[in-house]
Formats: structure tokens, sequence, C-alpha cells
């Protein structure tokens, strides 16, 4: 049969007959962290291909559910099988479950109130556009915006797709470019300046997210992050006892008079593989790729590792992080607040003279925007405010 991989793509034949399990266990893919597609339809590990058949083999996807289960909601054919909950669901059901898993999120942690207009900052990817779909669907007052990062082919397909979606709901789609507005691209920005490629970048989206939100009058930004992100994001912080950055890992950060939108991440409750299924099965056409400049972050080897312990014992991730949460989380938390004041470049909140972002693009366009003898004492950044250990590293605008 032929077997079609991706990230990178590449083809490889398997003789068949044989069930999709084999075949995973034989190239050495954990079935837990990729979805097995046949003639646009998801099959399960159990499922016998034919000599003859063509699969696509999609990571963080799940395999889908063992032949003959039952949906848990409705008892009818599933077709997930959601490992951490112990359940298996119809497609119709597993979209309720995702929504309700955003509506607990919303709610839990007062996220979004009536009549709120929110800002889902979208990268292109599987969680952004899945948080964009599911607040439609919700019924919220919820508009897209998206940051052209200047990734080449990469960038160009993002957008491609980011409008297609905007277009096909007609919903708003808000968009930035940072070549065209603001004088430089990532991976200039990434030789250039003394940041690493995904810091800059990072620092560019959360710069983009809050100032866009605050000049259209949002009232929340809402990002992608999953549950993944968030317990690879814990688990890098507690390896380093990174403690200020533990306290502020919270799904909402409040807004602030002096100029900070409030941020919220509705996903959290939701793995990735429950996002690309849902993906998936909503037929949303997704960036599959991965950011080309992505080797340096560092993130991704705390999700290998996570993923490695999730496979042994399912459920860990969602132990660790929602149990930081509701026990370990108010131990760290302080109420020591920087003050923040106007940027002098721009006019955006900071906790210095000029932003971080200022001071990074200064750097990368060759400007001066301090005398010498001005120099301020450098690691006040805005990320005091804004952690880039929350919103910078994850690639998941
Ligand atoms: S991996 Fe993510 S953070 Fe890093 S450059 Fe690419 S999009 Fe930006
Ligand atoms: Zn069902
Ligand atoms: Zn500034």
């Amino acid at each position: 049969m032929r077997v079609k991989l991706r990230n990178p793509d590449r083809e490889l034949h398997v003789a068949g007959p044989r069930k999709v399990h084999d075949v995973l266990i034989e190239l050495g893919v954990d079935p837990d962290t990729v979805l097995v597609i046949r003639q646009k339809a998801l099959i399960t590990r159990e499922e016998r291909l034919a000599d003859d058949d063509e699969i696509e083999i999609r990571p963080v996807i799940s395999g889908g559910s063992n032949p003959g289960m039952k949906c848990k909601r409705c008892r009818g054919p599933a077709v997930i099988e959601v490992r951490r909950h112990n359940a298996s669901f119809c497609q119709e059901c597993f979209e309720h479950h995702v929504r309700e898993q955003v509506r607990r999120a919303i709610k839990s942690h007062d996220m979004i109130r009536p009549g709120d207009r929110i800002l889902v900052a979208v990268s292109g990817g599987k969680d952004s556009l899945a948080l964009w779909d599911v607040l439609l669907e919700l019924d919220y007052r919820v508009s897209g915006l998206y940051l052209g990062l200047g990734i080449g082919e990469y960038s160009d397909r993002s957008g491609d797709v980011t409008r297609a979606f905007a277009r096909e709901r007609e919903a708003e789609l808000i968009e930035v470019d940072l070549r065209a507005d603001y004088g430089f691209d990532i991976p200039t920005a990434g030789r250039t300046g003394s940041r690493s490629t995904c810091a800059v970048c990072g620092l560019s989206k959360r710069y983009v997210f809050n100032r866009t939100a605050l000049e259209h009058g949002f009232d929340v930004v809402a990002t992608g992050h999953n549950l993944d992100d968030e317990a690879a994001t814990l688990l890098g912080n507690t390896l380093r006892w990174d403690t200020e950055y533990i306290a502020r890992q919270s799904p909402v950060l409040p807004a602030r008079e002096d100029g900070m939108v409030k941020k919220v991440k509705p996903l959290y409750r939701l793995s990735e593989l429950e996002t690309a299924a849902y993906s998936f099965l909503r037929g949303i056409d997704y960036v599959v790729e991965e950011c080309p400049l992505v080797a340096g972050n560092t993130q991704l080897r705390y999700k290998e590792a996570m993923n490695a312990i999730e496979s042994r014992s399912p459920g860990t991730k969602a132990q660790f992080f929602m149990g930081y949460l509701d026990k370990a989380a108010h131990l760290f938390s302080s109420e020591d607040r920087a003050t923040l004041t106007a940027c002098e470049e721009c006019g955006q909140p900071t906790t210095g003279r000029f932003c971080a972002f200022c001071r990074a693009r200064a750097q990368v366009l060759g400007r001066t925007l301090l005398a010498p003898e001005d120099l301020q004492t450098v690691g006040e950044l805005s990320e005091e405010v804004l952690p880039a250990e929350l919103y910078g590293t994850a690639d998941r605008s």
C-alpha cells in the first residue's frame, strides 16, 4: 500500500494486508500522535488495510477508535477515541464535546462577558482555526487577526488558508503585516537581531495582538494554546523553577487599565489531538507543515518529553496542568505589578522608556532609540507583563 507521511512529506510502500496499528508500529509512529486518513475519512487503528490502499499519516492527531466502539454520548458508531477521557465519540458528539470543553473553560475562568468583542489571533494552524470556528459556532462576537511574519512559503500558505476560512464563514479578518507595517520580517530579525528567531517572533506577536485589539476596541484577545502547549510550558518552567513565569501561567490574564487587553486561552482543556481531529472533522483546511524556523523552539523538547510519558500513562498531561491550576497555582501567585507607562516611540505600554518591540525593531533596522549615555538597564522587557513563556515560544498564535 502507499503511505504518505508528513513533516517532511514523503511516500513509502508497505506490504498489505495489515492492520493500521501494525503499519504504524513498523514505521515507528506512536498511534496516539497521528491521524490516519483513507479517502478523506478517519480510519481506526484496528482497521485492515488492503495492498492497494492509499493512506495518509498526519501528525498530532488521534488514530481513531476501535472498530465497533460506540459513541459514549449517543451509542452510535464512534469515529474518534479520546483515551484521556476513556471515551469514544461519533462526529457530531465529538464536535459537541469540543464545544463543551471550550464553554466550560470560558465559564470557569470568566474569560468572556456578555457583549464582549473577541479578537482571535489566527496563525492558519489547526488550533487557532479550530478556536475561531468554535467561538463562531457558540455565537460570540469574534473577529480574526492574522499577522504576516514573512516566513516564505509557510507564511504565504498560512495567510491563504486563514483568508479562505474567513471568506467561507463571512467572518471579519484583520491583517497586519510585519514587513509592510513595521519594515522587517521574522527571518531577517532572527539573523540580524540579538534575540533568537522565535523570541523576536513571539515578542512581535504579543505586541501586535495587544496593539491591534486596543486600536480596534476589542475587549479580549483569544489565542489557540491547547493543553499540550500549556503542559509543555509548565514542564519547562518547573524544570527551571522559573517561579515568576509559573505564577503567570493562567488561562486568563486580566485587562489592565494602563493598556493591556485581557488575554484568554479557551482551548486549554483540549489536547492537540482533539483540536486537530476537530479541525479535520469540520473540514477546516489548515497548515499541517511546521514553521521552517521551529528548530530553535525549546518548547518542542518539552512536548516530546510529555508525549513519551503520556503514551504510557494517558491523562498525565491533563493531571499535570489541571492539577497545577487546582492545587498549586495559588501558591505561586504574587501581587507584584510593575507600573506601565507609554513607550516613547509607539505609545504602547511598557515598564521602561521604550517597549521591547520598538527596541528589537530598532536593532533590526539599524536605528538607535537611545543615546549611549541613556541606556536603561535591560532585562525589563515587556515580557514582564506579557511573559514570553506564556505567549511567545509556542507556535500557536
Ligand atoms: S516556530 Fe513559531 S515562534 Fe518560532 S519563528 Fe516559527 S512561527 Fe515564530
Ligand atoms: Zn454520538
Ligand atoms: Zn514601542
